[in-house]
């Protein structure tokens, strides 16, 4: 690489990846992340590498500058834009390996993935040839020190019939390592109640159900995922700052809240639940729903296109004022919020617990 690429590539990145970043507790620690999509975490180098697959000539800068955005629509755009350049199983397994090298790298020990096969089914791709190369990818020795689980998510502004292809297709590979069906995209496009069919459909097949809520739409969003659609945990649900008693009915009844920080504040979704345009990371719920006793975990979303890792994430919760304990509690929450059976739930937990304990932390 060059050194004048090597200086504009710092630059971007001393631009957005966080400054504050500063080790924590948890960092050492074997940790779980439960809200991590596939395709957001194509880095912008990656992104050039797929497009010069497909006879495009793209630069990082380029990437850089499409993974910037002021609202949630400008991400869905940026969203669209780079997975367009993910055509056959090879590209699925590329991204797979770099996703996987990644958590590696961060002592991440089990991760769900979710996987957009609303998307690939609206371009008319192959989900059994894409989802058998991803799964053969991080299957390679080098990954084995990571158990991966896998979640089929439906675009919510691609309507009830695609949700329900996705749920059948999700059915379909539930033996061969999909656990969870879910639903993501545009919160405000249709309302839960379309979608219950193929939430009814995907829990009949045995699969765990989880929905994104409460992101950008208000408490009732949140409220009708659980209630009309059965989710089990909330991708987001940050809404649920404005309403104390849903956050208590929902820690009642064992529903987890997956926080994402550095993806909030990108999208713009913490904006929208503050109204405050210039909200900031300070504004985040995420110590305010802990201390209250709701069930929550931290994860990156779309780490490449939100410019963090799960390191950042807890790093960042730190600085919101977050004790050691409770930065164990997030990390431990992780594993037991985790779709496994009971047994394979209390391994993973037994070795985080065993790892804090002899580094002191329990
Ligand atoms: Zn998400």
């Amino acid at each position: 690489m060059d050194q004048c690429r090597t200086a504009t590539i710092a630059g971007i990145l001393a631009q957005l990846v966080s400054t504050e970043r500063k080790a924590t507790v948890v960092d050492p620690l074997p940790k779980a992340e439960l809200h991590l999509h596939l395709e957001g975490s194509i880095r912008p180098e990656t992104a050039v590498e797929l497009a010069a697959r497909h006879g495009t000539k793209i630069s990082v800068q380029e990437v850089a500058a499409r993974y910037r955005y002021s609202n949630f629509a400008g991400f869905i755009e940026a969203f669209k834009w780079v997975t367009s350049f993910l055509r056959n199983p090879d590209d699925y397994a590329l991204i797979t390996n770099r996703l996987l090298e990644e958590l590696q790298r961060q002592s991440v020990i089990y991760a769900e993935i979710t996987i957009s096969a609303g998307v690939m089914l609206r371009r008319m791709q192959n989900v059994e040839a894409n989802f058998a190369a991803i799964r053969e990818a991080s299957q390679t020795v080098v990954f084995s020190r990571i158990r991966t689980n896998w979640i089929f998510d439906a675009a919510r502004q691609f309507g009830a019939d695609a949700a329900m292809e996705v749920a059948r297709a999700a059915a379909k590979l539930h033996r061969d390592g999909i656990a969870a069906f879910g639903m993501g995209g545009d919160e405000l496009s249709f309302p839960a109640v379309n979608f219950r069919p193929a939430f009814d459909f995907a829990r009949s097949e045995g699969l765990r159900l989880v929905c994104h809520a409460g992101e950008v739409g208000g408490p009732e969003s949140v409220r009708d995922a659980v209630d009309i659609l059965g989710a089990e945990r909330i991708g987001h649900g940050i809404a649920v700052m404005r309403d104390k008693a849903l956050a208590g009915s929902l820690a009642t009844r064992h529903v987890v809240l997956e926080n994402c920080l550095a993806s909030n504040l990108a999208t713009g979704a913490l904006a929208a639940q503050t109204g405050k345009p210039e909200a900031s990371l300070e504004d985040h719920p995420l110590k305010m729903l802990l201390d209250g006793g709701s069930l929550v975990t931290l994860s990156t979303d779309d780490p490449a296109m939100f410019h963090t890792d799960l390191l950042t994430e807890y790093s960042r919760a730190a600085s919101l004022g977050l004790t050691d304990r409770q930065l164990i509690q997030l990390a431990e929450q992780s594993f037991s919020a985790a779709f496994l059976p009971p047994e394979d739930k209390r391994q993973l937990l037994d070795t985080f617990r065993a790892a804090a304990k002899s580094a002191g932390l329990l």
